[in-house]
């Protein structure tokens, strides 16, 4: 254990017990206080040199650095270490505000190094005892937890509740795991010297507990007391008494006995404990993390909790009122990656029904054209409105199958916008047809529908039939599908909508599936409604359609599988694939409207650097992807994945410049709009459970960047 090589910043009175047990334990390397006297007394104490802080920082054999100066200095000092690439122990408490532990916890992860708060109680054997009581449910549910700190202390600048009140929030929230919900408090400066001498403070968890933090510097007898009332029973933790009353423990009958809590037979014990020094413990704790490369009890995340509801009192305290903090957890302090859809937090929402349902159609073994796959379809029917529902492989075939069943082939032509999936316009292509290829609107980035008559003609021009028209409903925002109905209709020709982006979204109340001829979607992983694997549907109220369609995607099959009446295709959805969307669809529309939710809160923590393109009115977006516009895309785009931050482009390129398609015909030869947007687009992480902490970390780095190059 002795490679660790510690230099203690902070010699006053609390530091000379830390100097003592470093040294104890063999790690204590340099002294560091801007009072040369008290380092000056430390340094002959333990023969170890007494140096400057920027000394220590620059010196590769202090290998970690033990904080306990006044705690304004706290955030400041630790960061400046965690740069310097030193392991970090530092005094309660770990900050002064959520902003600041914040901030020290993006330090940390960068630094990849070990940081641990000074919650000494959480080390201290009678603590450790009464915390596996709790977690062991010796005391039934928890009810009540009073707390008290109170003595002599000298006058201070600093509110007591942020110099004694750490240790009590700390046991407090690790005895019932939960953050609160409410916080109220009251005070009072007795010493004159401005700051709260005194404060009562109360705390409500959702679990019903309620915890009082009682704590003063002016009272004439020192008092260290944590008493813990469950259902089942009670806890005195009196860190005043001698060893072996320091825990004692109250057992009564259970709350349904007739005589009521604490009430009838009762038995009371002491708990036998190890006499050994909380701070002792403590630091071995921070030396063997620091071997082992794992996590303090008491790390960043657990100082960040103690730190937010501290300030909650301090709210509560200058209001004069209870502040709600349910709203505003103490944010996970997240700096991990952040990926564009997170499949597997959804996963675990869903995993219950995944088990029932997949370990079914496993045991079935009935993989292709189960029920499972018919009651997709009567389900998807019923979400969307659609009065037909063909389910297939996936949302290429899904496209390919809508233009199979029109008959489209050699001598048509169909309409396609410039700016999509190339899965668009493959499809078309590869059934012999003309693709022409035209621009989106500047504002929806979707197919304009004026140029759809220059489309209509260009294809007549080029010796081809216009027969149809696929719209994109990109990033999830539905096509202007009232205006585009009406032109092509006005031209014969027949609107196919490709919304493999947009499978949920509503125009006016009504839901993408019913907009248009024909609908495509593709339930590929990252699509809003995704399987594990590949799979799409088509979605027409026509009848007879539907029919052509259901006959095609299982090789042209007419009333049995061997009359074939048509040439068709394999594009079945399989049974595994139905069964995982059946789940998914079960969360699907509360999902969606946490994608509201999270689309809301971007476009407020972005202001003017909102999302593009821009929702239509009555339009309720899928939001398939959250994209933002700007010039500086790139350095955007390299800045958020240099900090983990997942980005995409869609799409780089429009049709008519990709290799395969740019020899097809062109409206007015080239596509202005979908040229420049492809240049300037960058999707950003969306999904249903994106936090708003991962949220404001993205959007901190955005306004960085934007702010940094104007
Ligand atoms: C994803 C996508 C497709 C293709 O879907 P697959 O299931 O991957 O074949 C087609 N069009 C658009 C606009 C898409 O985003």
């Amino acid at each position: 254990m002795a490679s660790a090589h510690i230099a203690l910043v902070g010699c006053g009175y609390w530091g000379q017990n830390l100097a003592r047990v470093l040294s104890e334990l063999g790690v204590l390397g340099a002294v560091v206080d801007l009072n040369a006297i008290s380092s000056s007394r430390l340094s002959l104490a333990y023969s170890v040199p007494a140096r400057t802080y920027k000394n220590v920082l620059e010196d590769a054999t202090i290998t970690a650095i033990a904080i306990a100066t006044p705690s304004q200095c706290h955030e400041e000092m630790v960061i400046q270490a965690l740069h310097s690439q030193k392991d970090v122990f530092v005094e309660k408490p770990l900050a002064l505000s959520t902003s600041g532990s914040s901030r020290i916890g993006v330090a940390v992860s960068k630094s990849g190094k070990t940081l641990m708060v000074g919650h000494v109680f959480q080390y201290h054997p009678a603590f450790i005892k009464l915390r596996t009581l709790v977690r062991d449910g010796e005391l039934g549910q928890i009810k009540q937890i009073y707390s008290t700190r109170l003595g002599l202390g000298r006058p201070s600048k600093e509110d007591v509740f942020w110099t004694l009140g750490p240790h009590d929030v700390s046991m407090i929230l690790s005895l019932v795991g939960h953050p609160p919900v409410k916080v109220s408090a009251e005070g009072g400066s007795l010493m004159g010297l401005g700051a709260l001498d005194r404060s009562s403070s109360r705390i409500v968890f959702p679990t019903g507990a309620e915890a009082h933090i009682h704590v003063s510097r002016l009272h004439p007898e020192k008092e260290r007391k944590l008493i813990v009332v469950g259902d089942h029973g009670m806890a005195v933790f009196d860190d005043e008494q001698a060893w072996p009353q320091k825990l004692v423990i109250h057992r009564h009958g259970t709350p349904t006995d007739e005589t009521g809590i604490g009430m009838g037979r009762r038995v009371r014990y002491a708990v036998l404990l190890d006499e050994v020094e909380p701070l002792k413990v403590e630091c071995q704790e921070f030396l063997s993390c620091i071997m082992s490369g794992s996590t303090a009890l008491t790390d960043v995340q657990e100082g960040h909790a103690v730190v937010h509801v501290l300030e909650s009192i301090a709210q509560a305290l200058h209001q004069g009122k209870t502040t709600d903090v349910s709203r505003t957890p103490p944010m996970a302090i997240d700096t991990g990656p952040v990926c564009l859809v997170d499949l597997r937090a959804q996963k675990s929402m869903i995993q219950k029904s995944l088990d029932e349902r997949l370990s079914r159609v496993l045991n079935d073994t009935k993989f292709i054209m189960s029920d499972e796959v018919q009651e997709l379809e009567d389900a998807l029917a019923a979400y969307t409105g659609s009065l037909n529902v063909v389910s297939c492989a996936n949302g290429t075939d899904a496209l390919t199958l809508a233009l199979m069943a029109l008959r489209v082939g050699r001598g048509d032509a169909v309409l396609v916008p410039a700016l999509t999936f190339v899965a668009t316009i493959e499809p078309v292509a590869l059934l012999g047809a003309q693709p022409i290829i035209i621009d989106v609107d500047p504002l929806t980035l979707t197919l304009d529908p004026a140029q759809i008559d220059a489309g209509v003609e260009l294809a007549r021009a080029t010796g081809h039939r216009p027969v149809a028209l696929i719209a994109v409903d990109l990033h999830g925002h539905p096509a202007n599908y009232s205006t585009i109905n009406e032109k092509a209709s006005s031209h014969g020709l027949v609107v196919i909508a490709d919304a493999a982006q947009s499978f949920g979204a509503t125009v006016d109340g009504r839901r993408v599936g019913t907009l248009a001829k024909i609908t495509t979607t593709s339930f590929f992983p990252s699509k809003p409604l995704g399987c594990y694997g590949d799979g799409g549907a088509l979605f027409t109220d026509d009848e007879s359609l539907a029919q052509t369609l259901r006959s095609l995607r299982h090789h042209g099959r007419g009333q049995n599988k061997f009359e074939a009446v048509r040439v068709g295709m394999n594009s079945r959805l399989d049974s595994i694939q139905a069964a995982v969307l059946l789940c998914k669809l079960e969360i699907f529309p509360r999902e969606l409207e946490e994608r509201q939710r999270v689309a809301r809160r971007y476009g407020q923590l972005l202001g003017d650097t909102k999302g593009t393109p821009r929702v239509r009115q009555g339009v309720i977006s899928a939001w398939a992807s959250y994209t933002l516009r700007t010039k500086e895309r790139d350095i955007l785009a390299q800045t958020l994945e240099q900090e983990g931050i997942s980005t995409a482009v869609y799409y780089p390129r429009p049709l008519n410049l990709l290799a395969a398609y740019r020899h097809y015909p062109v409206v007015e030869g080239r596509c202005p709009v979908a040229e420049s947007a492809a240049a300037q687009v960058l999707g950003i992480p969306m999904h249903p459970y994106l936090s708003q902490a991962t949220q404001q970390r993205i959007c901190e780095l955005i306004l960085f960047v934007k702010g940094s190059s104007r």
